[in-house]
């Protein structure tokens, strides 16, 4: 509870569009207070029009979807896993819970995501150590698309399939295409800090019917539509509910306009750089259109990041440093790992700075007017 007083100005709050009581009152009105259900689909139609897919499952939260990718690869005990090194925690941990391996792979330097050519080595160099790594996880940190035609390319090359964490993404785009379709199976997260929510939630979309049908199975207790309430498998509960659908539904006609203020705010602090503090970010390039779900910048240094932080902190506005390269956590630190020191760099210089879609001109003038003294 004292955590939440301690800022005036959050890193990334949720933003209401205005239109939630009225679908929620559709759900009342049905009565259909479950998992599954009217706007479940609804949902998931929208979503699969949104990223151009012909399956998507609704689920309680991206880290489930990511779960149940690895399972409908048949991932499993044992095996070993791509997955970028530079992401949320939540990226790798679905690697953990299936009893596989991560094995990390660094990010670099256009886009801070997975990098295609240390991937490439990557799977060569195993290759000749006869291990043959069942899947690769790559994300598009704080919404900037990865570079995915070559990640593609060496997924199909080498035959590994691979999957799209696009938890942060929603709303970038590649070539005028949405994030979501890059991928044997992409997820997507809807968890309160990201640009639409539904209070917690996750998708799971792609172009194969097994693959969904098997997410779907699974995430509703392995329950055979056939049989009955006969089990052949372990499954799980991780179905969306109605009530969260419904408000994912009141969210996501406003992605387009939530996203151009969020570009609107990053451009803004790009001024921060007229002063001594030198920022450094990336620009969008080759087709990328980036959501800039967080607004991410490097620092001249480290004591001038943790400078910058202090500063904020002092004045009640919330910043995040950057995710911490998941080959340096305790969890995973004993896992194999592929590194060009590039995650280590951004860990050590960037903050993310307040993106919320219903930030203020005065709020963001004064957070520029801190960070330029
Ligand atoms: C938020 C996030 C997830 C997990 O999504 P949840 O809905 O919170 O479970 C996975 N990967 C990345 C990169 C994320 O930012």
């Amino acid at each position: 509870m004292k955590e939440k007083n301690k800022y005036r100005i959050f890193l990334s709050p949720p933003h209401q569009s205005g239109q939630e009581l009225e679908y929620f009152n559709r759900v009342l009105q049905e009565n259909w207070l479950a998992p599954g259900g009217m706007q479940v689909e609804q949902l998931e139609s929208q979503l699969k029009n949104i990223a151009n897919r012909k399956y998507c499952v609704a689920l309680n939260s991206g880290t489930a979807a990511l779960h149940l990718a690895l399972k409908a690869l048949k991932v499993g005990p044992g095996d070993f896993v791509f997955c970028q090194s530079f992401s949320f925690v939540a990226t790798a941990n679905p690697i953990a819970y299936v009893g596989a391996h991560p094995i990390f792979i660094d990010s670099e330097a256009t886009t801070w995501n997975m990098d295609p050519a240390l991937l490439e080595e990557a799977i060569v160099d195993l290759h000749h150590k006869n291990i043959r790594p069942k899947a690769i996880i790559y994300a598009h940190i704080y919404g900037m698309p990865a570079l995915v035609k070559e990640l593609l390319r060496i997924s199909q090359t080498y035959q590994i399939p691979i999957i799209e964490d696009a938890a942060e993404a929603l709303g970038s785009s590649i070539d005028g295409k949405s994030v979501g379709q890059f991928g044997d199976i992409s997820i997507l997260s809807f968890n309160g800090n990201k640009v639409v929510t539904t209070a917690g939630g996750g998708a799971l979309l792609t172009d194969d019917e097994e693959i969904a049908h098997k997410a779907l199975m699974l995430a509703t207790q392995a329950r055979s539509l056939n049989e009955g309430y006969q089990h052949t498998e372990v499954g799980y509960n991780y179905r969306m509910s109605n009530l969260s659908a419904a408000l994912g539904q009141a969210q996501l006609g406003m992605l387009k306009k939530w996203v151009n203020q969020k570009r609107n705010i990053f451009q803004s602090y790009q001024r921060i750089n007229a002063s001594d503090l030198q920022v450094e970010w990336i620009d969008e390039v080759n087709g990328i259109y980036a959501n800039r779900w967080l607004s991410v910048f490097l620092f001249r240094n480290h004591a001038t990041m943790l400078e910058a932080m202090e500063t904020l902190l002092k004045n009640g506005i919330e910043s995040r440093r950057f995710w911490m390269p998941l080959d340096k956590m305790g969890i995973y630190r004993i896992q194999k790992a592929y590194l060009t020191g590039m995650a280590s760099r951004l860990f050590e210089l960037g903050i993310c700075l307040p993106s919320g879609v219903g930030l203020t001109v005065d709020e963001q003038q004064e957070i520029i007017h801190l960070l330029s003294h």
